[in-house]
């Protein structure tokens, strides 16, 4: 087996296109492609709450003032495009991204979010956990799951799981309410909560950051049984290194555009491929893909540490948060 464990992420990566999650777990060295802007600044508003608004400190939301936490947010996404690795968890190479996707919009995004965060919680008691990773051997795998947070339902006293979400959510329609029942994460989470607390959630809730909205969801038995069939079926194929190209609409958004629709061009010169086995996976659909004719979408790309010159941190915030 060819990876570390299974998380919510990889399966929706393999339910979408098991080539995709080739390319970005499998496959070494990894394809060096630009990444999604929208994917950094959604890890980034992630990474913000749970270590700087969740950390330690006398006030209950880590900063003194909701303008505090701004001026300290707008230093943190500058440096994360200045390519600074020291307060994000990772350094960022290129970049690409779509229209209104340049840092200074998902500067403003992330001001309105993370105001409207503070205002939402800022009179609620702390979650309970803030990205609980939790990690359990199942059929020769790992199930490794980090849980944005854990609060408690004041009704019950029982633990409400809660997904955080940057991006679109669900609406209240029944159509879209039945994609919140069988979104596969929660239901991922459910599994290994209960395995890790050998005890039944009260609930799950994604918690829509752009509306300040909390929507809830409940599983029950059979949907546990749903995914651990799901997680039987990857793991057989990620064994088998079985790993199909599915082309849809997702392939707009994925990073893997260049080397899965032109190989050929990707995978000579400086970035031959190391592994024989990866190659013949890679090359496999060639024959198909030529005469198909596709074209990979023009994509705007920027390289981060080249955008401006870094930012001064804000003196007060030493302060306040050590
Ligand atoms: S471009 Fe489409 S088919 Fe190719 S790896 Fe990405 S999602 Fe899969």
């Amino acid at each position: 087996m060819a990876i570390r464990g299974i998380s919510p992420s990889l399966i929706e990566e393999y339910n979408r296109c098991p080539m995709q999650l080739y390319f970005s777990r499998i496959l070494e060295p990894k394809p060096d492609v630009p990444e999604w802007i929208g994917k950094v600044f959604g890890d980034a508003i992630h990474y913000f709450i749970s270590t700087y608004i969740y950390k330690e400190t006398q006030y209950p939301l880590g900063f003194k003032s909701k303008k505090n936490m701004i001026k300290f947010w707008c230093y943190f996404w500058s440096q994360i495009m200045n390519g600074d690795d020291k307060i994000f968890k990772r350094k960022i190479g290129e970049v690409w991204y779509r229209q209104n996707e340049l840092p200074e919009d998902l500067k403003k995004k992330g001001i309105y979010i993370l105001s409207r965060y503070w205002d939402d919680n800022i009179n609620l008691p702390r979650p309970l956990f803030v990205e609980l990773k939790i990690e359990i051997p199942y059929n020769g795998v790992h199930l490794i799951g980090v849980i944005d947070q854990i609060r408690i339902n004041p009704e019950t006293g029982k633990h409400v799981i809660v997904d955080l979400k940057t991006g679109k959510t669900y609406g209240d329609s029944d159509r879209e309410q039945f994609s919140l029942r069988t979104n596969i994460q929660l239901t991922f989470y459910a599994m290994l909560y209960r395995m890790y607390f050998d005890v039944e959630e009260d609930c799950l809730a994604i918690y829509d950051l752009n509306q300040g909205k909390m929507m809830m969801t409940k599983r029950d038995d059979k949907d546990i049984l749903f995914l651990q069939d799901i997680l039987r079926k990857i793991i057989d194929n990620i064994s088998n290194a079985n790993y199909k190209r599915v082309f849809g609409k997702h392939c707009s958004m994925c990073d893997y555009q260049e080397p899965c629709y032109k190989p050929e061009q990707y995978f000579t010169g400086e970035r031959e491929l190391t592994d024989d086995q990866a190659e013949s996976i890679i090359f496999s659909h060639i024959k198909e893909l030529s005469q198909q004719n596709l074209q990979i979408s023009n994509r705007e790309r920027m390289v981060i540490s080249k955008l401006k010159p870094k930012q001064k941190k804000p003196k007060q915030l030493k302060l306040k948060l050590r």
